[in-house]
Parts: C-alpha cells; structure tokens; sequence
C-alpha cells in the first residue's frame, strides 16, 4: 500500500515539472502507471514513494505532422496511436495492438513503454522505433538532446522523454510477429520480429528486419545484401539471406547479448529463423 507520506505531484508545465524535480530529485515520472504494476503479483500494487504526474502537460499530449515526419508527445496512449490509423507507420500500430490488453492500452503511454526499466525484457515499441529511424527528443532543466532509437537505453537522472520523431517513409510490405507463452507479456517472455520492405518497380529498394529476445537483433549486412534485388527473389537469394541470419544469431556472444544459452534463449533463435524464412517465402519465387 502506498506509504502515508507519499507525494504526489502534477506539473502543468515543463518548468514547473523540473523545479518539483529538483526539490525532489528522488521522485519517479508516472505516464499511464502500469509499467509500476507489471510484474507485481499483490492484489495492491506499490508504487514509488514520490511521484510526478505527466498527464497534465499538454504538451506532451500532441501528434503533429510535417511533410518528413510524425511527432508523437511522450504521453500519447497506445491505444490512440493505435486508432488514429495510417499516419502512423503500420509496424508501430502492429507492435502496439499486440502489447498487453486494451484496458493496459488505454492507459499506458508510448514513452513509458519505451522508457519501461525490465531487465531482459524489451517492451514492444522498441522494436519498430529501431527499424522506422525513430528519434527520441531529451529534456533536462538546462538542456535538451536528441537521440536514435538504436542507440536509446535509458533516460538519465532527472531526464524527460517529451517527443518521438518517426520520418515517414513508404513501406510496401510490413510483417510483425510477437513470440510468446501468453500473449499478455513483454517480449522478452519470448521476444517479437519485424520485417518491412520497399518495392520500388519490382526492384527491393530497402528492407530491415528487426528482432529482440532479451536484447536486440539487427544484422545490416545482411539487409545491404539483398538491396537493388529483382522481386521476387531468387530461391538462392532467399537461401543465403536465411543462412547469413542463422550464422549472425548462433555467432552472437549469449554473454553479451543476453539470450543465454538456456532454452529460452535458443528457443527465441529458433523462432527468429522460422520468422525470417516466412517474411522470405512472402517475396520469393
Ligand atoms: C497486465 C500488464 C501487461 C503488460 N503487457 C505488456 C506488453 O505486452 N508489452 C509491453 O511492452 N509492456 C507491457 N506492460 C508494461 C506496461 O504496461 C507498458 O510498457 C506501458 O506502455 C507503460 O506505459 P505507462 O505510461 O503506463 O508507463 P509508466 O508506468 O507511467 O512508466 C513506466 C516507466 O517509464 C518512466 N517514464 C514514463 N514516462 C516517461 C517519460 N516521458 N520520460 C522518461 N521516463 C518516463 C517511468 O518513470 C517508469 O519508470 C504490461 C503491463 C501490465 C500491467
């Protein structure tokens, strides 16, 4: 139950959000809350002692739009992103409808799934922000940072995440796959797949697929080696594709890629492997 002096604070700004910070450096953001439930197995969760509050920062709440890209506010919901149809890439919205269950969806932030701290566990936006090129945008009281999503671990000390940059590009063909023994649970439980394509006059003009088990899978030469290929692909194309994924995921170091060598970790392999092979089938002969 939450402690009797708990404290609970609800900026309207950025500025009064980062002076409540600094009087109470140890207080954590609260989008949508349910990243402090997940994994709790109490019939009342407990939450951080001091929390602060984004849903009254209306500046968090935007989506805009420009020619190049869509800017999404830190405190978007899933599930608007989700209905708010096709200006958002089709990978995010395939990710996204797949994470927990609509009421969570309803509730949750896309920021708080990306800023969610589980060990081993990758929550399901990650992946389609690495493959669209997505850009977090950082605010402290002094400074602000951009930074790729590739490259996004965590927020540090006293960080915010107030907007997400996608570049809008067009991806003829999106395939996303979420693995898993319940499909209420993080990747990582099992892990997610994503493939997406450009055909550009039957010519395959850029592909990437991205995975995570417990952490993330991304083999770019393997991508460069089928750029500029006629579609469909020639089943010796498919083959090699296939086997330079196997030869990437069994050469991965598990210690520092933490999928381990138990059998969650090779059972995830597995499951990449069987992934690739059927987004490969899809543009073959
Ligand atoms: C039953 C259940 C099932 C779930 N299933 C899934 C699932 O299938 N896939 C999945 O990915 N997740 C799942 N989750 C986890 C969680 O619901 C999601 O990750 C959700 O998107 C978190 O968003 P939130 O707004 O509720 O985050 P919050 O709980 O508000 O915050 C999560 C973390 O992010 C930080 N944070 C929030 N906003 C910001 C910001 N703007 N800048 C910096 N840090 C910030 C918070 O301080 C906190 O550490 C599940 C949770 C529950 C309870």
């Amino acid at each position: 139950m939450a402690d009797p002096l708990s404290r609970i604070m609800a900026p309207q700004t950025f500025q009064e959000l980062f002076s409540q910070w600094a009087l109470f450096p140890d207080a954590a953001l609260c989008a949508g809350g349910t990243g402090f439930m997940y994994g709790q197995g109490s019939r009342v969760p407990e939450f951080p002692q001091s929390i602060i509050l984004l849903d009254k920062i209306e500046e968090l709440k935007k989506i805009s739009r420009t020619e190049r890209y869509l800017e999404i506010g830190a405190a978007v919901k899933l599930s608007q992103l989700i209905r708010i149809g096709k200006i958002v890439p089709e990978a995010l919205r395939m990710s996204l409808s797949l994470a927990a269950d609509v009421q969570v969806r309803n509730q949750a932030s896309i920021a708080g799934n990306i800023c969610l701290a589980s060990p081993g566990r990758i929550p399901d936006a990650v992946v389609p922000m690495i493959a669209l090129d997505a850009q977090y945008e950082l605010r402290t009281a002094q400074s602000s940072r951009w930074v790729s999503a590739a490259r996004f671990s965590s927020a540090a000390p006293q960080e915010l995440l107030t907007r997400i940059r996608i570049p809008l590009e067009v991806w003829s063909f999106t395939h996303y796959q979420k693995f898993g023994s319940s499909a209420i649970g993080i990747a990582g439980s099992g892990g997610s797949a994503l493939f997406m394509m450009k055909n550009e006059k039957n010519i395959l003009a850029n592909l990437r697929i991205v995975c995570a088990g417990k952490s993330i899978f991304r083999d770019k030469s393997s991508e460069a080696m089928l750029l500029g290929k006629r579609l469909p692909l020639l089943p010796k194309d498919s083959e090699a594709f296939a086997d330079r994924w196997k030869n990437y995921l069994s050469g991965t170091d598990s210690s520092a890629d933490g999928l381990g060598e138990d059998a969650q970790g090779e059972l995830a392999k597995v499951q990449i492997i069987n992934f690739v092979r059927t987004v490969l089938r899809h543009i073959s002969d």
